[in-house]
This record gives structure tokens, sequence and C-alpha cells, in this order.
């Protein structure tokens, strides 16, 4: 069980980001947590091991990081995943044939891909709703509901669901809130303190923050459920290599740095588009006229860098994406580097068409990902690939 054992480093998020879960090295002292790379641990006899026997159970470098997000999280046990698919997969685990689930309409498109295209056919059913409204959360409770997921702010329409709420509803059925925090990140949003049981991450995106290795993570407070995570986490073995949980762990060090700046970028470049676009068509929490700003500001304490835009036609959100220079079109967000995509046609094309149409997924539809840098390079460029529009 990794545990979070340094409580003695102080309360600030930054000093956290920065060291816990991290002890200087025994060897030479080294202050970077060394990549184990090793698949077994030499025992010094039967039974007598220094507490790591093979290295899908445990991984130093792995470890570092789950006490790391689970700091930052303000949670006691963390498990990292080859990937946030892997990891929601894991979760899904905890579960058993039968079992009910009440899901996001709108949550990432892989997620919905995992739960409609192989999951139900494990005997797991979902009902997805639309969950900005709680009631209708409460309403697709059955008595076999065993967990609420959702995802806030949503991807790409960043829709958002009120975590309280929802735990409420969750606690009152005796099922688990599982939240997908990778769009908040800790730093602008904590479930666990809001009620939630399990919060996770694509550690792909904020988190490690610089576009250079897949993860997932998950994040609980239970011991009891820490310990059946555990248990799936080596029995199933989705697990982080040591590498690429360096990579994260060298990301997490500067998300307190990094993200008031996707922050502030987010913001002036919202306010930019709803001026030149109309504020119908830009979607962003942190505006006024975003429909769900109140709960934005209650239970987040910043808006991020991702805004999605609506263009109205498809030829108008390829001629953007033909014609920008400093973002660059790729799936994927929350690295340094700006980014942006066509949701219906690249991450959200596996997600039927009749779906998309309903929950406003349009060809014309185009997200952003404002990296760190100056918002004045990113608002020219901007402002070129919407010349004439
Ligand atoms: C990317 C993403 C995932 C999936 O994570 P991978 O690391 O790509 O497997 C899950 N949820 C959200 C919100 C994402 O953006």
């Amino acid at each position: 069980m990794t545990r979070v054992f340094d409580d003695d480093l102080g309360t600030g998020f930054g000093t956290r980001a920065i060291h816990a879960g991290q002890r200087p090295e025994p060897l030479a002292g080294a202050i970077m947590t060394p990549v184990y790379l090793t698949s077994t641990y030499v025992q010094d006899g039967l039974g007598q091991n220094k507490g790591y026997e093979y290295a899908r159970g445990k991984n130093p470098t792995r470890e570092a990081l789950e006490r790391n997000v689970a700091a930052l999280e303000g949670g006691r046990h963390g498990f990292a995943f080859a990937s946030g698919v892997a990891c929601v997969d894991s979760i899904m685990k905890l579960f058993k044939s039968g079992d009910h689930i009440v899901c996001g309409e709108n949550v990432y498109g892989g997620t919905f891909r995992l739960f409609d295209r192989l999951l139900q056919n494990l005997g797991l059913s979902f009902t997805y709703v639309d969950t900005r409204d709680s009631q209708r959360i409460a309403d697709a409770v059955t008595k076999r509901t065993v967990a609420i997921l959702v995802e806030t702010p949503t991807n790409p329409l960043m829709r958002l669901t009120d975590l309280a709420e929802s735990a409420q509803i969750a606690h009152r059925a005796s099922a688990l809130l599982i939240v997908d925090n990778t769009f908040a990140s800790p730093f602008f949003q904590r479930p666990l303190e809001l009620g939630a049981d399990i919060v996770f991450h694509s550690t792909t995106k904020y988190l490690n923050g610089h576009s250079d290795m897949i993860g997932g993570i998950a994040i609980v407070n239970d011991d009891d459920i820490a310990t059946k995570l555990q248990f799936i986490h080596n029995a199933a073995g989705a697990v982080q290599g040591p590498f690429d949980s360096w990579l994260a762990l060298r990301g997490t060090k500067t998300l307190h740095l990094r993200m008031p700046r996707h922050d502030e970028n987010g913001r002036r470049i919202a306010a930019w588009l709803a001026e030149r676009l109309g504020a119908e068509r830009v979607i962003y929490p942190g505006l006024p006229s975003h429909p769900q700003h109140a709960l934005a500001k209650k239970q987040m304490s910043g808006f991020g860098g991702m805004i999605s835009i609506e263009l109205g036609t498809k030829e108008r959100a390829a001629t953007v994406l033909s014609r920008v220079r400093v973002f660059s079109l790729a799936e994927s967000l929350g690295g340094v580097e700006s980014l942006i995509s066509n949701p219906a046609m690249m991450t959200h094309a596996s997600v039927p068409l009749e779906r998309r149409a309903q929950l406003g997924i349009t060809e014309g539809l185009l997200r952003l990902s404002c990296g760190v840098e100056d918002a004045s390079d990113l608002l020219a460029d901007l402002e070129q690939a919407l010349e004439g529009m």
C-alpha cells in the first residue's frame, strides 16, 4: 500500500507538488527519485525482503508519483496506471456483472467507448445522464447502482457537475462517487474534499504537462477501497512503467506554476473570442456567459486553459485548423504548448453520430488547449486563423 507519509512538509500546494512522496535516494543522496528500471528485487533470505518483491506490485519511482499526486488531491492512497483509460478500466474492476453505473453523458470519448464496447459485454450496465442537473443523476439511480461517474468540466463541452450534490446522491444510495479530474487538475479542484470517493486523472494531460508520456492515476482516502484497488493494480497489472512515472513526477513539480498561466491565457483568450465571435459561440466556465459560471466559481479555484468554440460548419473549422501556426492541430491537451482539435472527427469519433449531435459535439466545434506561451502570440495566431469569419 502506498501512503502519503510526509505530512510534516507543510500544507502549501507548491511545497507538496515539489516534495511530497519523495525522499533523497539512500545510496548517494540523489535529490531526484531515480528511475528504478528493474523487474525484480533481490531478497535477503526466504521471506525476507525490503518490502519489494516484483515490480508489477511495487516500484519505488511509481510509488513516489503515487504519493505525490495523492498529496496534491488531499488523498491517502494513489495508484498509477499505464494510461488514463487503463485507470478507469481498473477502477471498474471494483464492480461485478449485474452492477449499474450512472455515468455523465459527456465523458471522455475513450471512457464511453470502454463502457459501451467492452465493459457492457461483461455485464456492467450504464445509464448516461446530463449530470449538470443533479436531479437527473438521482433519478437514474437504481437498487443496483454501485457508482456515479462524472467528469467536470467535461470534454469538450465544458459542462459542470455539482460534486458536493453528486456525493450526497451517491452516498444515500451506498454507491461511490468517481470523478475524472483531468481537466481541472488538483490545483483548481479537489473532488475528495467535496465528498468524492475516487478521483482519477489522465496524467498524460496537466499533471505531466509536457506531452511526453501516457498515464493514469487513481487517488482515494478510504482504506478499504485502497486495499481493493491495490489488489486490482497488481492482479490486472495495468501499471505505470518507471520511466513514465518519473516523467509525470517531474511534471507535477511545476503544476502550481503552470496552472495559473494556463488559466490566465484561457481567460484572456476566451474573453477575446467572446468579443470576436459572440459569447454564445464560446464555451469557457470562466466566462460570465457560461450557464454554470456560478458553480464553477463555487467548486473550482480557477478555470484552466480549455476552451471550445462553435464555428458553425466543418469547412470553417477545417480552415481554422489549416491556418493556425502557434496552436498545433493535435489530440490531447494540458501540455505547455497550445493545441487545437476537432472533437467530432478526433477524440470523439468513437461516439455514435446521433449521440454527438444530441450532445452538441458538432463538426464545427473546435477545442483549444491554451498552453503557457505568451498570450499575445496566441491571440495573434487566432486572429489570423479566424480572418473572414
Ligand atoms: C485523455 C483523457 C482520458 C484518457 O486518458 P489516456 O491517458 O489518454 O488514456 C480520460 N479522461 C479525460 C478527461 C481525458 O482528457
